[in-house]
């Protein structure tokens, strides 16, 4: 009997991750796990703690690199409509893990509710951005959280409160394995003004960023304040390119992978990129994109 008995509707296995992603590049996951609600999603987590199986979890795969061997677990997918609500009270909003982050931005503009305008053109989904305090140069989501509902390995689901988190640049202290789903509190606002906020951050954001390339946003978290693209232009590495992966000249932050690139040829870069600023700055760069 294989470990998923009972769940076969919701696991299929060697699902390949490639299409998945933002890069486009990597190979497969072991075991893909969509679970159709938080209850069985509580069930298989147990599940594969039982079995000493590896856990990962995957929102929009916008800040992800696959490694070409794939990933040897079950990559979880809250992907099912249970896990993409969206519900109004008041000024507040309450979104599912799976919810697209852009489409919350616009029922919330719709509504006249201003606060993750902020998150315009972030692509992700609301568990990807919360795990990784999206955001930039006009404010991050952890700043609009009201509250947080995760579930941990043994799939006990708990409520964390604004008082009770911490989230800084690119990071957060929550810990639990899954996000489930996040509270956020906003400000009444004209709708007609808002559109027009989320319009100009999206147009600054298209401008700076390789967006019609396959990619996973910045690549390097900044450095004690040091923006690390300006360190990278520094050094020369705009265009620098092994196989089929660049850096961007157009942000130089940015490593785009060209058709036929191989995660491998995005880890060499990586790590190529990383070799020549500390050389040249004595800074290390530490990656912001999450590698499987
Ligand atoms: C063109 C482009 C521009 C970008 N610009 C920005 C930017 O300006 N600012 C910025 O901060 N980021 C930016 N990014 C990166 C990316 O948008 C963010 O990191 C976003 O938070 C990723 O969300 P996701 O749902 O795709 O998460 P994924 O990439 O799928 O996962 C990222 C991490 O979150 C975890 N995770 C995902 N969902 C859950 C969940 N439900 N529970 C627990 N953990 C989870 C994953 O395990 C992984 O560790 C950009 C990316 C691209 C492609």
């Amino acid at each position: 009997m294989n470990w998923y008995a009972g769940f076969e509707s919701a696991v299929t296995e060697n699902v390949p991750l490639a299409p998945k992603t933002w890069f486009n590049v990597g190979g497969p996951a072991r075991y893909f796990v969509e679970p159709e609600d938080v209850a069985q999603a509580a069930a298989i987590l147990l599940r594969l703690r039982e079995n000493d199986i590896p856990i990962y979890v995957l929102g929009s795969g916008a800040n992800l690199l696959i490694s070409d061997d794939g990933v040897n677990g079950a990559v979880i997918h809250p992907s099912h409509s249970a896990f993409k609500t969206i519900e109004f009270q008041g000024r507040n909003v309450a979104a599912g893990a799976g919810t697209d982050v852009q489409q919350l931005i616009r029922q919330c503009a719709h509504k006249g509710l201003s606060g993750l305008e902020c998150l315009a053109g972030i692509p992700g989904t609301v568990g990807g951005e919360i795990r990784m305090n999206a955001g930039g140069a006009f404010g991050d989501i952890g700043s609009q959280v009201l509250d947080v509902t995760v579930m941990d390995l043994n799939g006990q689901s708990y409520t964390r409160q604004r008082d009770d988190l911490v989230f800084e640049y690119r990071h957060s202290n929550i810990t639990a394995k899954l996000i489930l789903a996040a509270t956020f509190e906003l400000i009444p606002d004209d709708p007609n003004r808002i559109a027009e906020k989320v319009k100009e951050i999206w147009m600054f954001k298209r401008n700076s960023q390789p967006l019609a390339e396959n990619n996973a946003g910045c690549i390097f978290k900044n450095s004690n304040g040091t923006s690390a693209g300006q360190l990278i232009d520094k050094t020369g590495l705009k265009g620098l390119r092994i196989g089929g992966a660049e850096v961007s000249t157009r942000h130089a932050n940015f490593i785009v992978a060209k058709p036929g690139c191989k995660a491998a040829d995005i880890q060499a870069l990586i790590a190529q990129v990383r070799k020549r600023v500390q050389e040249k700055f004595a800074v290390i760069l530490e990656t912001e994109v999450v590698i499987w």
